[in-house]
């Protein structure tokens, strides 16, 4: 093991070592994900039955078990080296405000305009799109970082991009939008007048600002109403966790320079898709058997997919419009508190998480938002990067293994994602400076409400 002080503050790779394929852990399970099936006849959906709404080569990507490197299309390899290799940076700052023996690296994938690692996806999602000749795309976003990371990618390669964004979003943060528009696309507050379940929810919940499930029935809608255009989601499905797994590739090669083996694995669940990717190859050698880890996701109390739902078929929307998913759910109608990492405010989680969750080859817990925060201005203090409050939940996971390590003395290594900055998050901020976040915490009258009404399967 090389010795400490030859470890720089920034492990960067060079621009030649940037992953030129992705890797595939579905390849490796020996239980593989369940598919997604169709609401109304529960078989499971094939290439044909998907077409409609997704495109032909990320189906193939999505309905692939066993192959187990993709290659990266040199377009998108090139296209990735305007912001990757991401830093793998040694907190060095943090572990001595901590006064921990604990190592602790994180991999920033902070370092791109639209300030998260989920521009990793959306650029290869345009990529096939721009493909198979498309005039163009639509989504959704909450929060807003994945409809700026797909306005970018889509703006790169000359497609139309239509976002609707959750009505409340829409309103309390502007300048999201704006980024948006300054790329080019569209963007509607969601629900609208412009689609007919949108005027639907309009007339049956007047004044309603809106809601993630519903802003994925609009754009679903648009893209099967509109020839040329497809529909594209930033998490949850398996060919995102293979492109995120660009994250995982990169930090691996990282370690291995330095020869640094991690004891833990740490990153925030929303739906998955980062840290799938950040622990897929990680999660690769411990189910060959090759190597053990600790992988811990880590999830806000107020949407506590893994820790309190159930593993279930569920619709992976509030409008009940996508296929089934069998996923750790909460149930597609469980509306999140208030809370403010809106990147975490999903009712479900990725299926391969889910399984490698069901058949115990890793951990999860949750945490509360006014806890995530002081962990975030801690680190802000110290390592000087405003972190997203997402990523704040890695973080507060990270701090508090380091601080067991402080009482128990082990010189354990923590790798965590940093997935994102925090500037237009400043209203959390704000409310957290100020005193007046709170901690929502749903009962267990709450999730059994939603969860009774899971679709039986
Ligand atoms: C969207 C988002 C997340 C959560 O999404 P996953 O698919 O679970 O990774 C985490 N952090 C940031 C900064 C995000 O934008």
């Amino acid at each position: 093991m090389s010795s400490d002080k030859k470890i720089p503050y920034k492990i960067y790779l060079n621009e030649s070592e940037i992953p030129k394929q992705w890797y595939n852990v579905r390849a490796d399970m020996k239980n593989k994900p369940a598919p997604l099936i169709n609401p109304g006849t529960h078989e499971p959906m094939g290439f044909d039955d998907l077409r409609p709404v997704f495109c032909d080569e990320l189906i193939k990507q999505e309905l692939d078990n066993d192959t187990a490197f993709f290659d990266i299309p040199q377009e998108i390899q090139d296209f990735y080296k305007m912001y990757r290799p991401s830093p793998l940076v040694r907190a060095y700052c943090l572990e001595k405000a901590l006064d921990t023996p604990a190592k602790i690296y994180y991999k920033f994938e902070g370092n791109n305009t639209s300030g998260s690692h989920k521009l990793n996806s959306a650029i290869v999602q345009a990529y096939y799109a721009k493909q198979q000749g498309l005039k163009g795309l639509t989504t959704e976003t909450g929060a807003g970082q994945w409809g700026t990371a797909l306005s970018m990618a889509c703006a790169y390669l000359g497609l139309d991009l239509k976002v609707f964004m959750v009505k409340v979003s829409y309103e309390q943060k502007p300048f999201r939008r704006e980024v948006m528009r300054t790329y080019g696309a569209s963007v509607t507050p969601s629900p609208s007048m412009e689609t007919e379940i949108g005027k639907k929810i309009n007339a049956e919940h007047p004044g309603t600002t809106g809601s993630l499930g519903c802003a994925i029935s609009e754009a679903v809608e648009v893209a099967t109403t509109n020839e040329g255009y497809r529909y594209v989601l930033g998490s949850v499905l398996n060919q995102v966790l293979l492109h995120q797994s660009v994250i995982g590739l990169e930090t691996k090669a990282a370690l291995d320079k330095y020869g640094i083996v991690p004891d833990m694995i740490i990153g925030c669940a929303g739906g998955g898709s980062n840290l799938g990717g950040l622990i897929s190859p990680f999660m690769g050698e411990k189910l060959r058997g090759e190597k053990d880890y600790r992988i811990i996701a880590v999830e806000p109390a107020s949407c506590p997919s893994f820790t309190r739902g159930v593993y279930a078929y569920d619709f992976c929307d509030t409008g009940m419009v996508c296929p089934l998913a069998k996923m750790y759910t909460l149930g597609s109608n469980f509306i999140p508190s208030a809370n403010h990492a809106g990147g975490l405010r999903y009712h479900g989680m990725s299926p391969i998480l889910s399984q490698l969750y069901a058949d115990g080859y890793m951990e999860a817990v949750s945490v509360e938002q006014t806890s995530v925060f002081a962990a975030a201005e801690q680190f802000a203090r110290t390592e000087g990067i405003l972190p997203a409050p997402e990523s704040s939940h890695a973080i507060r996971a990270a701090i508090d293994e380091a601080m067991k390590c402080k009482e128990t003395g082990e010189e354990k290594t923590i790798v965590f994602g940093l997935t994102g900055t925090g500037y237009f998050d400043l209203v959390a901020y704000q409310k957290y400076n100020d005193g007046e976040m709170t901690d929502l915490i749903p009962t267990d009258e709450d999730l059994k409400k939603s969860i009774d009404a899971l679709p039986k399967v």
